[in-house]
């Protein structure tokens, strides 16, 4: 199985050489050609019921890498998720609160859910470069609405034959997040605030990522560039697990027998995290809604609902749950491509209008496939009344962008009277958004985010994730801010 570019390209890739791509040369984003289907089945998901975490990335890995050998994936999964990077011993515990199952993945080095397949990109990566014989030094680009960015520099930190360059919105994250980047070690690791919001970092990413005079001008200096953000399938498919994993947690916990249907309520900026449970759907995974939960930047709500995609004159909000400050969704063009029966042509038309109208509507055989998925958003002061709610009623503590599903999906079955079990994707530790769930429940302000995260420890007793104890007397190694047009200059300064 070949993964194929979403733009039309004639070029089909191997897995591997996918991952080190990260996006492909016509600007598009790699999908697999076909979808193993099906593959996962009432019997086996009994089976699954049984394993453990890392046992079922073994199972479910080889179906959408198909080119790395069984020793390659044995050497990542063992790498990344058993080897003590995470806090929790089931890597992704999955707890009842009220009348919801929430699926934590926020136990990894980093407290947000991108440890999940940040922990197993460099593994991944260095399997591929080892089959290619690739002998350039691999340069990650990320750029990061606050979490992205942490977890790519803690999984890739001295990791032999990489450098990695980090840019994130100077003014758009968490005092937490911004502490974890700026003060990261590893003589490889490059982080830059830029002025602007993380649209503006992503499309400078893709932009350097797609020049080829600047590709030809580091291939002399030996370097070839990469991406840990969601437009690497290497980030994708490792969250093609946790879904599954959540499902057959809620077999195991004897909340629903093998074969019957589940929703899952998740968190959405970029739209990675549920895509990859949009695959789990088509390998066989029996899932009724997906609830597309958004903040105040709404796009996303607006497009499943209507089919039009819009961003002209809509405002770019800086809200609580920073993670989902997103106005372009680079992952929602691989669904409308599967969706549109793999027509490239298509997409190419709809992302070119996006570029040059900032908005485009998809024809009515995409729309009827979109009906895999629920929207809805929340403003911040609904997100924060979850909060509240789930701790003084189930003394279950969440953080900001988790409290935006659980509010959507609140909303979501008081309308529709859905009672469909319902998993709510939790993506980041409440201490990492100390200030803002501090508030929600009530706690007097404190005069910044570390005397909130301490205060909210205090008051909750919910234990501190280790990356985050002593972070505000960590040294600052990265000070550098710059403009979005100082990128590319960011990126040759790194490299020397
Ligand atoms: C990245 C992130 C999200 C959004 O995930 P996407 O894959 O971009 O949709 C939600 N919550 C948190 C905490 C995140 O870090």
């Amino acid at each position: 199985m070949r993964y194929e570019s979403t733009r039309g390209s004639q070029n089909r890739v191997t897995a591997s050489e996918a991952v080190i791509r990260g996006i492909a040369e016509d600007k598009g984003l790699y999908v697999p050609e076909r979808i193993p289907s099906p593959f996962i089945k009432p019997s086996l998901l009994t089976l699954f019921s049984e394993m453990t975490y890392p046992d079922l990335a073994r199972k479910l890995l080889p179906a959408l890498l198909t080119d790395l050998n069984a020793n390659a994936i044995e050497r990542c999964v063992k790498g990344a998720y058993e080897s003590g990077k995470f806090s929790a011993p089931e890597i992704a515990p999955v707890r009842k609160a009220g009348d919801a199952f929430f699926l934590e993945l926020y136990h990894g080095r980093t407290a947000a859910f991108k440890d999940m397949a940040l922990s197993i990109l460099p593994y991944l990566l260095r399997e591929a470069v080892a089959m290619k014989g690739e002998t350039a030094r691999i340069c990650i680009l990320t750029a990061t609405s606050g979490d992205t960015g942490k977890a790519a520099l803690e999984g890739f930190a001295d990791v032999p034959g990489t450098e990695i360059c980090v840019f994130y919105p100077e003014q758009g994250v968490s005092e937490v997040q911004k502490r974890q980047m700026i003060t990261q070690t590893g003589a490889n690791t490059h982080v830059f605030g830029i002025r602007g919001n993380f649209d503006d970092a992503q499309t400078g990413v893709k932009k350097i990522f797609t020049d080829p005079a600047f590709a030809e001008e580091l291939a002399g200096k030996g370097y070839k560039f990469s991406s840990a953000n969601s437009i690497n399938i290497g980030r994708l498919v490792p969250q093609v697990v946790y879904y599954v994993w959540a499902y057959v947690q809620l077999v195991k916990q004897g909340a629903i027998h093998a074969g019957d249907p589940v929703n899952f309520a998740v968190p959405t900026g970029n739209f990675g995290n549920i895509l990859a449970g949009w695959y789990a759907k088509q390998l066989g995974l029996p899932v009724r809604k997906f609830i597309c939960a958004s903040n105040e930047n709404k796009v996303l709500t607006d497009f499943l609902n209507t089919g039009v995609y819009d961003i002209a004159e809509r405002p770019f909000h800086v809200t609580e749950s920073p993670s989902m400050d997103i106005l372009i969704s680079s992952n929602l063009e691989r669904l409308l491509y599967h969706l549109s029966g793999r027509d490239g042509a298509e997409i190419r038309r709809l992302m070119t209008a996006l570029e040059t109208e900032k908005r485009y509507e998809v024809p009515e055989t995409i729309r009827e496939g979109l009906a895999d998925f629920a929207a809805g958003y929340a403003e911040t002061d609904e997100a924060e009344a979850a909060i509240r709610r789930y701790w003084e009623e189930h003394a279950y503590l969440m953080d900001t962008h988790t409290a935006v599903a659980a509010a959507v999906y609140g909303a979501y079955r008081a309308e529709t009277g859905d009672e469909t079990p319902t998993v709510i994707v939790s993506t980041a530790s409440p201490y990492k958004f100390a200030e803002a769930v501090s508030a929600a429940i009530g706690l007097p302000e404190r005069e910044n985010g570390f005397a909130a995260l301490t205060a909210l420890a205090e008051a909750t007793r919910v234990p501190v994730p280790a990356g985050l104890v002593g972070l505000d007397r960590k040294d600052v190694r990265h000070p550098d801010v710059c403009d979005i047009g100082a990128m590319p200059d960011a990126v040759r300064g790194s490299l020397r």
